[in-house]
């Protein structure tokens, strides 16, 4: 009978790379480590199948299997629809669908949990009809869940736009946060993005529990905020870092590896902007100039110019056009000795973990961030969108690992700004300071996953849970 079988998950992530990866990453700890069989359901808008299927196939050997649902179309939106829109959209519009799914997966298998991530609150709903514990993984900082919890209250107790807010918001146990810096979303709150999110930021008080991918020793004091708050804030998990191990997306990366094989200890920048991060023309030329300028080694993923929003790839990531014909006249020439461009993606996890790689210019998304605290590598923080500025924030007032870019009065990080940013991180005083801080937290990362560390036995305790799983005291 069903008691017998052994205890299964199933996760429902949203839309996106950076949301899909420690999913999987979590998934194949509960495996392995835990013993749990896990089904991914997945809404999409017929979009990025092909590389999702290429990464879930490789784990049908773990006892991890998926589903995609129907496809939702996006037609009848606007083109200037949010991205963050978007990605919940498709988990609404797959509601009925998933319904289905998890009814069979309940019937077939002892399905003990349905996890989701930062914006699957919406499935919630389905997985309490069916007396399953519904759990988040929050795949940001833990600052950025406090602020979810503190969200609803802002909104009912201010009415300007935060960006314009004279004081910056004092969540406990963290950095000061300048409402400018708030997630894209809420930023207009004219927007039926803000909405949408206020209202998820309202449903998370419903979640079973909610495991974060960050660790203690990284923000101590946010998780002893969330720990403390108490009413309305479920128990909180840290398990983090849950990072990729090995690009086991099959995209071919060997040609950047064979070229950090050539370079010095220490001495190449790493400059990529996440799976969505694009860039106008003129930002485009800025930052190849200023990377020139520098005289510095890099290897920069790059991707076409897109004039309107800043995360143009986000649902295409891989499939635009050449973007190696938007860079500057005789770019590719004049730096040809010392940098490496390479278009659209690169294996990013190897790249960090390379003995030559000695600094990263990054987008902020929190994944990048994890990588780069694995592998010790100091940064240098440049946000584009959703809530990578907050992130850099964090970074740079709280963490102390990153230089922070500054934009000029038309919003342009100009060259020469670039080139000395470069030259402080991976030659200068700074740069050295930023790095050694950054080497105690690769520290800190690696204890809190030992046997006994900290999120290892955040994770056991969720397992435990799920396993003595008992519908009526759980729910
Ligand atoms: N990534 C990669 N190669 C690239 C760009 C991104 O492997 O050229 C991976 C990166 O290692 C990370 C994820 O894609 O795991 C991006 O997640 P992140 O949260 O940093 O940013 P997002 O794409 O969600 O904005």
């Amino acid at each position: 009978h069903k008691l017998l079988k052994p205890p299964h998950v199933a996760i429902v992530p949203t839309p996106g790379i950076g949301h899909l990866t420690p999913l999987i990453e979590l998934a194949k700890r509960l495996v392995v480590h835990h013993n749990f069989s896990i089904t991914f359901i997945i809404p999409n808008d017929g979009s990025l199948l092909t590389p999702q299927k290429k990464v879930l196939e490789v784990l049908s050997s773990l006892s991890i299997s998926y589903v995609f649902l129907p496809p939702v179309s996006f037609d009848d939106l606007p083109d200037d629809t949010m991205i963050e829109t978007k990605i919940s959209l498709t988990l609404t519009r797959s509601l009925l669908a998933l319904r289905d799914s998890v009814r069979v997966l309940n019937e077939l298998t002892r399905l003990v949990s349905l996890i989701v991530d930062v914006f699957g609150v919406d499935a919630f709903d389905v997985a309490v009809e069916f007396q399953v514990s519904p759990y988040m993984f929050f795949l940001n900082s833990a600052m950025g869940l406090l602020l979810v919890f503190h969200m609803p209250h802002l909104h009912e107790t201010t009415s300007c736009e935060y960006r314009d807010m004279p004081e910056p918001v004092q969540l406990p146990g963290c950095v000061p946060l300048h409402g400018r810096d708030f997630t894209d979303p809420l930023q207009d709150r004219t927007n039926p993005g803000y909405k949408a999110v206020i209202h998820m930021c309202k449903k998370y008080g419903s979640a079973a529990g909610i495991m974060v991918n960050s660790f203690v020793d990284l923000e101590p004091g946010a998780f002893k905020a969330l720990r403390e708050q108490g009413r309305g804030i479920p128990p909180v998990y840290p398990v983090g870092p849950v990072i990729k191990t090995d690009s086991i997306d099959g995209i071919d990366g060997d040609e950047c590896l064979r070229w950090l094989d050539k370079q010095p200890n220490g001495s190449v920048l790493f400059v990529s902007f996440g799976s969505g991060g694009t860039f106008s023309q003129e930002q485009l030329n800025e930052l190849a100039l200023g990377l020139e300028l520098s005289g510095n080694r890099f290897i920069w993923v790059v991707k076409s110019p897109n004039e309107t929003v800043k995360n143009g790839s986000y649902f295409s990531v891989k499939g635009e056009e050449n973007p190696l014909g938007f860079l500057p006249n005789g770019f590719l020439e004049r730096t040809k000795d010392v940098g490496l461009v390479v278009p659209t993606w690169a294996p990013q996890v190897e790249v960090l973990n390379h003995r030559s790689t000695g600094g990263f210019l990054t987008h902020c998304g929190w994944n990048s961030i994890l990588e780069s605290i694995v592998h010790g590598v100091p940064l240098i923080a440049w946000p584009l969108y959703a809530e990578q500025k907050m992130n850099k924030v964090i970074l740079v007032d709280g963490l102390k690992v990153a230089l922070g870019v500054k934009e000029n009065k038309k919003g342009i990080v100009e060259s020469q700004d670039v080139a000395n940013y470069v030259r402080d991180l991976i030659e200068g005083d700074e740069g050295k300071l930023l790095r050694e801080k950054m080497k105690e937290y690769k520290e800190a990362a690696k204890l809190v996953l030992a046997e006994t560390g900290s999120s290892t036995k955040s994770l056991a305790e969720v397992a435990q849970i799920w396993k003595g799983f008992n519908s009526t005291t759980n729910l």
